[in-house]
């Protein structure tokens, strides 16, 4: 990259993005640069008038009957099966229900049940808050499991006989550090553990090829790279050949292999459907459907590769404007081995970020000292970097940061 990256050079870029058509199927103010689409993403422009028909048309005229008459029923493997190309799944082995917290405690469970007296469930420390709290409440549930939370350096050397399942998430919510999915796998597979990836900062970003991998579970979020909404319900993968012998932790009606046939036993459906636990939440999963749809569009390839072109343009813009200003990476500089969001430590990440907010550039704070910037290929460009930065330059070189309206920490940073 040469010194001095200008904004013409950024819009020449754009100019010849294969994917640049895709930012009109988005809802984004003019004056806002967006670059949080990893914690909740845009508005798909059609979402409004598909929540619209599905609350008044479906909903409102065709009330009880579009269980059936607009296959309500079936929208969970719908949106699943439309997940599934973008993770390496089949149709079949993926299901979109509950959140990614509901979920995740869900197959731990149903993995330590399998595991057949193994008695530790494995994790990483600085895993994702949500992954931490269920994997502890998880194992409270069985008298002789123990929850084992290691540094990352350590994880392999703590893959032994008595790990029930390993839990990761495939890139981290901080740093932006992405696993070695393929390599993690086969090594607690070796131990004779099962692994359960967290795709939530993965899915509709990068390249993902769970059967690739081997996987055996995995779960990930709707609301973020997937854009289904503020509470998107979240999806679950479980490959092909665990179906069957996993027993469901929450075994409601929906997880039935026959559910209107309202019988007093519980019994679970063959596939993927065990994993559903109570009605869906049709209007949620209208919203979810309608970004998938989008997805459905989008060469995979073209957007993994947009993304990491995203980043180095972002990290090579901090690095030669903004010199000097105390920031550190803590992103990882190979593209392989990072997600799609670049992060920077630095003592004053939180008023920083309050200051780019304030003038149109959202980002985002991690506590303790981390500031986040997710490139969302799908509808972000170049140029949206290029003005983050250089606002970036300017918040730093005109201390703007440093006023008191930016220290204030709300509920939701
Ligand atoms: C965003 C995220 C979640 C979200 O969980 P919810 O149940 O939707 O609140 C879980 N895990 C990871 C790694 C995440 O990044």
């Amino acid at each position: 990259m040469s010194p001095h990256f200008t904004l013409d050079e950024a819009r020449a870029l754009d100019m010849h993005d294969p994917l640049r058509a895709f930012r009109e199927r988005f809802i984004l103010p003019e004056e806002i640069v967006y670059l949080d689409g990893n914690s909740l993403g845009a508005l798909p422009a059609r979402s409004a008038a598909r929540l619209r028909e599905a609350v008044e048309n479906e909903w409102g005229r065709g009330l009880i009957r579009s269980w059936n008459l607009h296959d309500w029923i079936g929208a969970p493997q719908r949106a699943g099966a439309l997940i599934a190309p973008l993770i390496g799944a089949k149709a079949s082995e993926v299901v979109v229900a509950d959140s990614t917290s509901q979920n995740l405690f869900k197959l731990i469970v149903s993995a330590i049940r399998a595991a057949g007296g193994r008695g530790a469930v494995l994790t990483e420390a600085g895993n994702f808050p949500t992954d931490l709290y269920i994997a502890e409440g998880a194992v409270g549930l069985f008298g002789d499991c123990t929850l084992k939370v290691v540094p990352t350096d350590d994880l392999p050397a703590a893959i032994d006989d008595d790990v029930a399942v390993l839990v990761l998430t495939h890139v981290h919510y901080k740093t932006g550090a992405r696993h070695d999915m393929a390599a993690l796998t086969a090594a607690a597979q070796a131990k004779g553990a099962l692994v359960i990836w967290d795709l939530s900062h993965s899915a509709g970003a990068i390249a993902v090829d769970l059967n690739g991998c081997n996987a055996d579970m995995a779960i990930g979020c709707g609301y973020k790279y997937l854009n289904g909404g503020p509470g998107a319900p979240a999806f679950l993968f479980v490959a092909e050949r665990h179906q069957l012998h996993l027993s469901p932790a929450t075994t409601g009606w929906m997880g039935h292999a026959a559910p209107f046939q309202f019988r007093d036993d519980y019994q679970p459906a063959p596939g993927i459907s065990r994993f559903l636990c109570g009605t869906p939440p049709v209007i949620a999963l209208a919203a979810l459907e309608e970004s998938l749809g989008i997805f459905a569009e989008v060469d995979q390839v073209l957007l993994a590769d947009k993304s990491a072109l995203m980043c180095d343009l972002l990290i090579a813009l901090v690095e030669e404007r903004c010199a000097g200003f105390g920031f550190e990476l803590i992103t990882p500089r190979n593209p392989a081995a990072r997600g799609s969001h670049v992060s920077f430590a630095h003592d004053e990440a939180h008023a920083i970020c309050q200051a780019l907010i304030a003038r149109g550039v959202i980002g985002d704070f991690r506590a303790p000292d981390v500031l986040r910037f997710g490139c969302t290929p799908l509808y972000c460009g170049f140029e949206d970097i290029w003005r983050a930065v250089d606002t970036l330059q300017m918040v730093m070189a005109t201390r703007a940061w440093d006023s008191p309206e930016h220290q204030l920490r709300q509920r939701v940073t």
